[in-house]
């Protein structure tokens, strides 16, 4: 099943770089109804039902399809086209059956063909599925609520508001839902957009004078006519009003008509600065799931999971040691991963924890910040405890170490807003407040700013 997914997968990819390379006949008559079969190392082959088809190919596309199969599989791979007789008995027995029957949706090459299409106005990454998305105690809450999401669209949590520090897996959750949707609901339109490229269409459909009603109505159609719309980083929107003035439209439209929508930020909708209370208020209208920093074991089970894609061994004190130094950001642990087995595969390098440190620019001072490790030089620096620190009294000193704890812990961790107060047993309004009130007296304030550098260096040392 997983090998008959992954080659599905693998000519989707090269069928979307043909279709951008010959023409549109030649795409729909010819490409499209191949049948991916298998692949090795030497060759991908491809069977046809279409007598002719494979000849053509060959004479007139066979440069294109090279060049199509090895953008998708990085290799130089011999492309086989096979005339397949049985193939096209069968096409033609469908053919005949789909006038009359339901049925035409159950052919793998219609089912295929509609999920390619889909597939491609969705936006999608292929990458980004339920499959191999590793579920933990920080995560469990955004994935079940995603999986309820993509097997009910529309009609429970709408929408969802997936929020979470950078690199914890906002992009793959949202975008899982709309590939489980493409899969199952042949009949749903799904989009991925990001609160960038929502800005930027907007900007663009309001730029040419002339014809900006023309544009404008162009732009809702695209974002009106979805069943699902996926739009990652809302937080980008703030402060632009005429998108903000189009997001809350095309919000009240698709959700008036129970479309489903999927929104993810790096906080709260209340957290992001200078957005309209009406849209604070829609964002919090379905159910609103944050994303943690996972726990070590979780990271370790993702290492597990990438390392299960090499065909190398991973020895098990590199997967627990990369796990342990990229402790906040799963992009960046994985990123490492991926330099780490790159470069031992190529040079052929034993892996052991000293070649892994030297890979992977190791550096002892370059440690994860935890809260425990700042709270505990900020109250040294000013001379006072930790229970001060995160207790409640009010003297002036103590105020000030508390938010500049507060205030790091956010800068050098990048954890959410909600896990800070968690952590400092505060309400995340109040160490919103704290944050904001420290980055803005750092900018007058002397002494607080050598403060504040002087912690900085003792944590970094
Ligand atoms: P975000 O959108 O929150 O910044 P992404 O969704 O882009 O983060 O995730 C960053 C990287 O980490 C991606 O490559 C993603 O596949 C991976 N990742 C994040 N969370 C998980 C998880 N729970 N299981 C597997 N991979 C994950
Ligand atoms: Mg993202």
């Amino acid at each position: 099943m997983g090998q008959e997914n992954n080659i599905i997968e693998v000519w989707n990819e090269a069928v979307k770089d043909l279709q951008k390379h010959v023409s549109e006949s030649t795409f729909s008559t010819w490409i499209l109804p191949l049948e991916p079969q298998y692949f090795d190392e030497n060759c991908f082959v491809l069977h046809t039902g279409q007598a002719f088809a494979a000849n053509l190919l060959r004479k007139n596309h066979y440069q294109e399809m090279l060049k199509a199969v090895k953008q998708a599989t990085g290799r130089d791979l011999e492309v086989k086209i096979i005339f397949d007789e049985e193939l096209a008995k069968k096409i033609s027995k469908k053919e005949k059956a789909k006038y009359n029957t339901k049925e035409e949706f159950d052919t793998p090459a219609k089912l295929r063909y509609d999920s390619l299409t889909q597939m491609q106005s969705s936006n999608l990454n292929l990458k980004y599925k339920f499959e191999n998305f590793v579920v933990g105690s920080n995560n469990k809450l955004a994935y079940v609520a995603a999986q309820t999401v993509a097997k009910n669209p529309g009609t429970k949590y709408n929408p969802l508001y997936i929020y979470g520090g950078p690199g914890l897996g906002k992009t793959h959750l949202m975008q899982a839902i709309g590939h489980y949707i493409i899969k199952n609901r042949t009949d749903l339109k799904v989009l991925f957009i990001t609160a960038e490229e929502f800005v930027n269409d907007v900007v663009n459909a309001l730029a040419r004078g002339d014809e900006k009603t023309k544009n404008m109505n162009k732009f809702r159609k695209k974002y009106r006519e979805v069943d699902v719309l996926l739009i990652d980083d809302i937080q980008l929107i703030a402060g632009k009003a005429r998108t903000e003035e189009e997001v809350f439209n095309t919000f009240n439209t698709l959700h008036g008509a129970g479309k489903q929508i999927v929104i993810t930020s790096d906080r709260t909708p209340k957290e992001i600065p200078s957005l309209s209370d009406r849209l604070v208020s829609r964002f919090e209208w379905g159910l609103m799931a944050d994303i943690q920093v996972p726990d070590v074991e979780t990271r370790m089970a993702i290492l597990q999971n990438l390392a299960k894609d090499t065909n190398l061994e991973v020895p098990n004190n590199i997967i627990e040691f990369l796990a342990t130094v990229y402790a906040n950001n799963i992009r960046e642990l994985e990123g490492a991963f991926n330099r780490v087995t790159a470069y031992a595969s190529i040079n052929e390098m034993p892996m052991t924890i000293d070649n892994v440190k030297k890979i992977i620019n190791y550096n002892e001072k370059e440690k994860s910040y935890t809260f425990e490790g700042i709270v505990d030089e900020v109250a040294s620096y000013y001379n006072i405890s930790i229970k001060d620190i995160k207790g409640t009294g009010r003297c002036a000193k103590v105020s000030e170490a508390r938010q500049v704890a507060i205030y790091l812990c956010r800068e050098l961790t990048k954890q959410s807003f909600p896990v800070i107060g968690e952590f400092f047993e505060k309400k995340h309004t109040t160490i919103l407040y704290s944050y904001d009130k420290i980055k803005e007296d750092l900018i007058l304030n002397k002494s607080l700013s050598h403060s504040v550098e002087s912690i900085i260096n003792r944590i970094c040392k």
